[in-house]
């Protein structure tokens, strides 16, 4: 490890203790030769010229070691700075957070006063700050900051502990109200856009916590669990929480075998694409087929798209997937009706890669699908992650002929005011509602003013995750036009089977 260097040592300082040093030198030596030749050299009496010379001796070495010790200070001070606080923000660096950690794991271990560790991290930081340059990125920490020290009150310790990533210790007596309270709220404010000089970016955030003494008091083993949970609250979807539990870590070694395996599979040939009908609701007739990957391991069978799409995201590795399925979906557009687009997943991190739309148009022109037969779903974090350059990217591909669909549509932001900027076709009604619609009436008037809303922008609706007649008539009803799920057809290999299936299941519909 290099020594730090304190840069503001000024040129002032080093001159001080550098001429003094000389200074007091250059006297010694004037007494070393006043005493092997006398009088001459100086020209005056011995004691005066000895009284004199011991006078700036004393001066130079006062002025030295005061240079040299306020030096000291100085370094000593700036070394404690530059190794316990984070430049960027001015919170405690990572390894100052592990001591303020094990402080808290001894103070709670004695007084049995609970504290607890909550670990906050921005998701896919590392993507974000690529996309949107090193410049902007160290802005939205900035505010991310601020917006999260003005959230806690005075007396809660607070660090950076990683890029986009930052540990809480949050002592249970300054808690106002309960923790899931409280944590609801800081998510719900981080997650409020920030403007940022160049643009406003989104951010979704996940929260992990572990409570002292409970999950231990270890700081480093709190650290990683506290960490754990944050992991699987990410797992669950967007803006989401949750408090450790000891069974997160074989989660954990799940997603680490995933990540080391995910390159191998791919090059091996493991992936594949499943398609799923969508029906009009009126006519009964096959509209499209949504592409949906699916992974089948030599070894461990199938593993679902949950389980590896984030760390494919994470890890970078969606790139090459995503292209791999886009390009495989438009060339087996093919094989299905002309009258049948094909609906293909983009992810997040994939709409926002430099060339996307470039991708996509060569992508096509490869296929030779004709545009019209391709839909791409997005979500509406893909959309709201940098606004100005998503409503451009989605007029370029409008303007190129194909289709956009705004998946899980109601999940997301409460701000609806975003979507008159966007130009899209279609809202994917999320299966939440569609699952809950037949006993909860409050999800049935959310599936109405989805519909109401397409209405008013002018496009489509479709509803996911159909499963009971009951359903259908609830969501023809409502004035749905479009349908998706396990009561017309389950997702099946491109098959006869796969096209035939939906036409026997169509009466279903009536
Ligand atoms: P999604 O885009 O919301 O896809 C719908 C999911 O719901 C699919 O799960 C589908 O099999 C399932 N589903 C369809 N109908 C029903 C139903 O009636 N009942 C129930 N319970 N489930 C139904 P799957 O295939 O496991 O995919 C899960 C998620 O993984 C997808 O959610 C999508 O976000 C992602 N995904 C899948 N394929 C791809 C892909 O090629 N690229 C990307 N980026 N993401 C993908
Ligand atoms: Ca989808
Ligand atoms: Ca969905």
């Amino acid at each position: 490890m290099s020594a730090v260097r304190n840069p503001n040592r000024s040129p002032l300082f080093r001159l001080v203790t550098i001429a003094s040093a000389g200074l007091g030198s250059f006297v010694i030596g004037l007494w070393g030769l006043k005493w092997t030749l006398g009088n001459q050299v100086v020209g005056m009496p011995t004691e005066v010229a000895g009284a004199v010379i011991a006078a700036l001796c004393a001066l130079a070495a006062s002025i030295a070691a005061m240079s040299f010790f306020a030096g000291v200070d100085e370094s000593a001070e700036f070394v404690f700075k530059e190794t316990n606080f984070d430049k960027l923000t001015g919170l405690l660096a990572r390894p100052a957070m592990v001591g303020k950690i094990a402080e808290a794991a001894c103070a709670t271990g004695r007084s049995g006063k609970p504290i607890f560790l909550i670990d906050v991290d921005i998701d896919r930081f590392k993507q974000i700050n690529d996309a949107i340059g090193y410049c902007q990125g160290d802005a939205l920490i900035r505010a991310f900051t601020a917006r999260l020290t003005a959230a806690l009150p005075k007396g809660v310790v607070m660090g950076r502990i990683g890029a986009g990533e930052f540990a809480i210790l949050y002592p249970d007596q300054l808690m106002d109200g309960a923790l899931e309270a409280l944590v609801d709220r800081l998510i719900e404010d981080l997650m409020r856009p920030y403007p940022l000089p160049s643009h406003v970016q989104s951010v979704n955030v996940s929260v992990g916590v572990v409570a002292m003494p409970k999950d231990g008091n270890d700081p480093v083993a709190l650290l990683r669990r506290s960490n754990l949970a944050l992991q699987s609250a990410r797992a669950g979807g967007i803006g989401n929480w949750a408090v450790f539990h000891p069974d997160m870590g074989k989660v954990a070694d799940h997603r680490q075998w995933v990540e080391s395996e995910l390159h191998v599979a791919f090059e091996r040939g493991d992936f594949d694409l499943h398609y799923q009908p969508q029906l009009d609701l009126m006519s009964g007739n096959v509209v499209g087929y949504e592409a949906l990957i699916r992974w089948r391991h030599p070894e461990r069978g199938m593993i679902p798209p949950i389980e590896f799409i984030s760390v494919a995201e994470e890890t970078g590795m969606i790139a090459p997937i995503g292209d791999w399925v886009l390009r495989k979906a438009c060339t087996d557009a093919r094989h299905l009706p002309d009258d049948c687009f094909v609906a293909v997943n983009i992810s997040p991190v994939q709409f926002m890669t430099r060339d996307f739309v470039g991708n996509v148009a060569r992508i096509i022109q490869d296929t030779g699908i004709d545009p019209k037969r391709l839909e791409l779903e997005l979500t509406e974090s893909a959309m709201m992650q940098d606004r100005d350059r998503a409503a451009e990217i989605l007029k370029q591909l409008t303007a190129m002929g194909l289709s956009v669909a705004v998946d899980d549509f109601g999940t997301g932001y409460s701000n609806l005011a975003y979507l008159i900027d966007f130009s899209f076709q279609k809202l994917k009604i999320d299966r939440s509602f569609v699952s809950r619609m037949e006993t909860d009436s409050n999800s049935g008037a959310v599936v109405s003013t989805i519909v109401g809303l397409s209405r008013a922008l002018g496009v489509r609706t479709i509803a996911e995750g159909v499963e009971t007649e009951n359903q259908a008539t609830l969501l023809r009803a409502a004035g749905c036009q479009v349908v998706q799920g396990y009561l017309f057809g389950r997702p099946a290999p491109l098959s006869l089977d796969t096209l035939r299936a939906p036409a026997q299941q169509a009466a279903a519909i009536h």
